[in-house]
């Protein structure tokens, strides 16, 4: 099926998210036979190799500086020792009041499904607690979610995420979906998972109709980061969806020798809105131990920003962000826009609620 990996399959094994799941749990011996890199044994062991043979397909060379590659093969860089990495730099757990539940905006709220994912993003924010949370949520665990949300009326929104949930099957997902639809309070819900990129195959008729079916509206949340993840198969299951009700939307990560440039960012931006998917975010790198040779700077981020802006549709265009640390928020960024330094040069910002917060830059 794919020609640079010799990974063998059938047509419809290949269409089976199923059996691509199965498979990206047993990924590192293909990824390390096939490629051939030293090295990559220490930095799996610290955060495991997980892939799709759909997502290693779409790779187009064997070279560390293939986009694909980049986002899904581990890099020693990633055992670099850096200041400012930590466990939980968003304070998450400080807003979380029961077991997988984040409040820090007044009107939604985050709930965890999981932390299995179908591909494991070299770039991932939670890379350090890949299998930390578990997998489903018990029945304790949502009953508690849902009785927090029942009784905190001003959340009108509930992103669910994880992990990637779109790794549960209909049945566990209609269950956690339905815990939250049922409550008045709650007007949307939100689903944020990598799967429409790295697993398109998930994107049934079936999944269509549960998303669609759901009592309140769902909007899905995905992460494109490259133009070359923007398949056919990716384009007909997002169609699917949105027959059914269920628009989408997209988070992208500025990520060097990905996707920082303007050619490959208008290809992408543009190539979304031609598949149907509303650029929402591009986020900044966050400060992730493991994850810093994927940052550019704000500025390189607002540059490239610059330079899109008349050149590609409004539409085509989303928000530069990034989330500041101590749980300050996502902060956005305009091209233009005057950023504060403290004496040593480190960028410093306003929280939603108030609080100067410095933001940790890379220093090399
Ligand atoms: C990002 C985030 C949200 C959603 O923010 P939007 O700006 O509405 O996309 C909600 N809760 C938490 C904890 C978040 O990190
Ligand atoms: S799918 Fe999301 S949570 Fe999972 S590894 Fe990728 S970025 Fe992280």
């Amino acid at each position: 099926m794919s020609g640079l990996f010799s990974i063998v399959a059938s047509e419809s094994e290949w269409l089976d998210w199923r059996w691509q799941l199965g498979q990206s749990a047993a990924s590192y011996r293909v990824v390390i036979e096939s490629l051939g890199w030293s090295g990559l044994g220490a930095v799996h062991a610290k955060y495991p190799i997980r892939v799709t043979p759909y997502y290693m397909s779409l790779a187009r060379s064997k070279e560390a500086s293939d986009p694909i590659l980049r986002q899904c093969v581990p890099n020693v860089a990633e055992l670099r020792e850096d200041d400012f990495g930590s466990a939980d730099p968003f304070a998450e757990e400080g807003y979380s009041p029961v077991p997988r539940l984040v409040h820090r905006y007044e009107d939604r709220a985050l709930f965890l499904t999981t932390s299995d994912c179908a591909t494991h993003c070299r770039h991932c924010m939670r890379k350090r607690n890949w299998s930390c949370l578990g997998g489903r949520p018990s029945d304790e665990v949502l009953e508690q979610a849902r009785d927090y949300v029942a009784r905190h009326k001003e959340i009108r929104e509930i992103l669910i995420s994880g992990g990637d949930p779109l790794t549960m099957d209909d049945a566990e997902l209609a269950r956690v979906l339905d815990a939250f639809a049922s409550l008045p309070n709650v007007e949307i819900l939100r689903l944020g998972s990598r799967a429409p990129v790295v697993m398109p195959q998930r994107l049934t008729e079936e999944l269509a109709r549960v998303l669609g079916d759901c009592r309140k509206p769902v909007w899905l949340a995905t992460h494109f980061n490259h133009p070359w993840e923007l398949t056919d198969l990716a384009s007909e299951g997002i169609l699917r969806l949105l027959k059914q009700g269920v628009p989408t939307v997209n988070q992208s990560v500025l990520l060097a020798g990905v996707n920082d440039d303007a050619e490959t960012l208008k290809q992408l931006f543009t190539g979304l809105l031609a598949i149907r998917v509303k650029p929402y975010y591009l986020f900044h790198g966050d400060p992730i131990e493991g994850t810093t040779h994927f940052r550019t700077g704000i500025e390189k981020g607002l540059e490239l920003m610059a330079s899109l802006r008349g050149r590609v549709s409004g539409l085509a265009m989303p928000a530069f962000s990034f989330d500041l640390p101590e749980g300050g928020g996502k902060i956005r960024l305009e091209p233009g826009m005057e950023i504060q330094r403290d004496a040593d040069g480190v960028p410093v910002f306003q929280s939603c609620d108030g609080r100067s917060i410095r933001y940790p830059v890379r220093r090399d």
